[in-house]
């Protein structure tokens, strides 16, 4: 079965304003995931499998959406992904070159970042904050 008569078909069952609810629920699954990811993992562990189920739920979703939604034809959707993409491209032109990476610390599963010595070497912030408090001061 294509994708297109899966989400169909999705639809036809449910009707739209079920599936525009669980659209937002899905959605607010990946928003309340992604804030604890950005609180530097205060909370719980760095779960790429977890992550990952977030965003297929949300891809479903908005996939499913597409058929719900009167007028929302996928022609204007890929429209509407052409400009914005052609803007992120001339944007990226002019933006400088930052390092970031996709390492993550071990202890505290959070960004590593590139430190201040001059061979930049990617230190953990939040194992750097601990370092920094063990120093004693007077
Ligand atoms: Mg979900
Ligand atoms: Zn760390």
């Amino acid at each position: 079965m294509k994708q297109a008569e899966l989400y169909e078909l999705a639809f036809r069952a449910w009707g739209a304003a079920r599936q525009v609810a669980t659209a937002i629920e899905e959605m607010a699954e990946l928003i309340q995931l992604l804030a604890r990811i950005r609180r530097y993992g205060s909370e719980g562990d760095w779960d790429p499998e977890r992550i990952a189920e977030e965003i297929a739920d949300v891809e479903i979703m908005t996939g499913q959406l597409r058929h719900c939604l009167a007028g929302v034809t996928e022609k204007r959707i890929q429209r509407w992904k052409r400009h914005k993409k052609r803007r992120l491209w001339k944007r990226l032109k002019a933006a400088p070159i930052t390092t970031f990476s996709y390492v993550y610390c071990v202890k505290h599963k959070i960004p590593m970042e590139p430190s201040d010595t001059p061979e930049g070497r990617l230190v953990c912030p939040a194992c750097l904050e601990e370092q920094n408090a063990r120093i004693p001061t007077d």
